[in-house]
């Protein structure tokens, strides 16, 4: 079988690199056209932190592609490793995900390679058809790269990852010094202020809150229900660009997209840029005043009433039979 490069996604959890849950579920999108070989680009020593987890997910080889500079510049380092990686073999596809930081990567590798690029894939056909969600999910396109080795960006949460045992075969490449002129250096951070809530994109349970909220004080209420539900928090665009949520936070087609088990909306209309994210919750519950409002389309579960008198007896409800 073809091999199928899947850039490794990593996340730093108590100092230690991880891959996200978007990686593996990009190995096990992979196994639709070939063999997945992971791509892990990242500083010194963060392929051994992961190996063990990327091969329980199926990775037929893993490439350590390690320098410092993998960290410390945006996008190139990635494109770099892909692109040598292309040359040196005859891959079935690359699979990114379609993060705003993938799409970036997928777009400048596609370029990059003369290839077909397509992005928001949801589903890939063994015969390489990709089904993409475009226009905030109001349009389904069957697609297929006919130019190049295709670059797909797949949707985060778009396959479940799948636990099963790849060889795991190491190996690496040198990344050739970045070029300065074409970098963009990251010359600054700040640790977010740490939330004992799980990752929005891969929690179970989503709690929103959009313009009905009122303000960035009463998003503790959301926070509160979030919290008592073990479940994560985010926000719509109007309640990110008012400031009252930070807009990592912000739920939706220019946003985070989630999948959850759960996905509790409170004043929130349902906007089609909102619904983009979001639609494809397993249960979503509703609580909105006006009765008209689009998002009740949507809904499971309804309630029709004031957000500021529901949302906390909802939360001491949890918590009394959580207890
Ligand atoms: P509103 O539409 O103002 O709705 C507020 C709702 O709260 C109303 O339904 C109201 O009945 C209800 N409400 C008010 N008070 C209460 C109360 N006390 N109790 C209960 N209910 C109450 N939006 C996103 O969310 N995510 C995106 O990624 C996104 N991307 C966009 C990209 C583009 C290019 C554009 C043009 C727009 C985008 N938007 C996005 C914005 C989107 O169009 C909407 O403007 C936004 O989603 C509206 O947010 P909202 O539902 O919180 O506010």
């Amino acid at each position: 079988m073809a091999d199928v490069l899947v850039l490794i996604d990593l996340a730093v959890v108590d100092a230690r690199a991880q891959p996200r849950k978007g990686a593996l579920e990009l190995l096990a999108a992979a196994t639709r056209l070939g063999d997945p070989v992971a791509v892990v680009v990242a500083a010194p020593g963060s392929t051994d932190a992961v190996a063990e987890t990327l091969a329980a997910h199926g990775a037929a080889r893993i490439v350590a592609a390690e320098s410092a500079d993998a960290d410390a510049v945006l996008i190139t380092p990635s494109v770099d490793a892909l692109a040598a990686l292309v040359g040196s073999g005859s891959p079935a596809a690359v699979l990114i995900g379609a993060t705003p930081e993938g799409k970036d990567i997928a777009g400048r590798l596609a370029v990059r390679l003369d290839s077909g690029l397509l992005s928001d894939v949801v589903d890939i056909a063994p015969d390489g058809t990709c089904t993409q969600s475009i226009f905030g999910g109001s349009t389904t396109v069957h697609a297929r790269v006919r130019r190049g080795t295709p670059v797909i960006a797949v949707r985060p949460n778009s396959f479940e990852p799948v636990a099963s045992a790849g060889a795991g075969t190491r190996e690496s490449i040198e990344l050739p010094p970045t070029d300065a002129a074409l970098a963009a250096r990251i010359t600054g951070g700040h640790q977010d202020e740490v939330r004992d809530r799980p990752e929005l994109s891969e929690a179970r349970v989503v709690v929103s809150g959009g313009r009905g909220v009122g303000s960035g004080e009463n998003f503790r209420l959301i926070e509160e229900l979030a919290d008592a539900l073990g479940g994560a928090v985010g926000a719509s665009r109007a309640a990110t660009d008012a400031g009252w949520y930070p807009h990592q936070y912000q739920v939706g087609q220019t946003g985070v997209t989630v999948s959850p088990q759960l996905y509790l909306a409170a004043g929130i209309s349902g906007a089609i840029q909102h619904r983009a994210g979001m639609q494809t919750s397993k249960t979503i519950v509703v609580i909105n005043k006006d009765p008209e409002a689009p998002i009740f389309e949507l809904a499971d579960f309804g309630v029709v009433g004031d957000l500021f008198d529901v949302v906390p007896q909802l939360t001491d409800e949890v918590r009394k039979r959580r207890s």
